[in-house]
């Protein structure tokens, strides 16, 4: 068989494609030979872009920014006296920062408004931002924390993340259905143990 001829290869990719998608293509061609695979036989010939187009959706969060996405969805409100707000089960997808394989799962978020709540539809949004970039779940967790934190100075935030995480399963331990819990709490749910427990009550129901 002969030799896959690198230079050709990728002179040939080239063609047309944004400085971002050249390079990758380029690093996944590199991988291809490196495994021992020809990068030019019928079902690999387009792998390189894919996997490039594949990673620009997959990581498309580095691209948003928190002020457009939350736009203009904060409403002053009289909410209760202390009330919590929660959002459950939300899903996501994301890549581990470690190996680059995808961990998944969903993700609780609840604040205690102080004078502001933000549209529903924002919080699905907010994660999704964070975990379309290389990540970790405990970063994750964090991140939205404080970005609720941020956005709407509410009196306490909680967040859970639950996430299985392909580099558990199908390497290293090899465990399959593994679920991580990572949580982050603020305000009055660091101070008042009865809110945390809330919390946990309304996940059940
Ligand atoms: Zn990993």
């Amino acid at each position: 068989m002969e030799k896959p001829n690198l230079e050709k290869i990728l002179t040939n990719e080239k063609n047309g494609l944004s400085k971002q998608r050249e390079i990758i293509s380029e690093a996944v061609t590199k991988i291809l030979i490196a495994l021992g695979e020809n990068p030019e036989r019928e079902g690999l010939k387009k792998t390189p872009l894919r996997v490039a187009k594949a990673f620009e959706e997959l990581l498309d969060g580095y691209s948003q920014d928190i002020v457009d996405l939350v736009n203009d969805a904060l409403f002053e409100v009289d909410y209760g006296t202390g009330e919590m707000v929660l959002v459950q089960d939300i899903p996501y997808d994301s890549l581990c920062e470690h190996h680059m394989l995808p961990f998944s799962g969903v993700a609780h978020v609840a604040y205690i408004p102080s004078n502001k709540v933000i549209g529903l539809s924002k919080i699905p949004r907010i994660v999704e931002m964070y975990a379309r970039r290389l990540q970790i779940q405990e970063r994750l967790c964090n991140q939205v924390l404080n970005t609720i934190e941020e956005v709407l100075s509410p009196l306490g935030v909680m967040v859970m993340v639950e996430g299985s995480h392909d580099c558990a399963a199908m390497r290293g331990v090899k465990k399959k259905n593994l679920n991580m819990k990572t949580l982050a709490v603020s305000g009055i749910f660091e101070t008042d143990l009865n809110k945390k427990d809330e919390f946990f009550k309304m996940l059940k129901q």
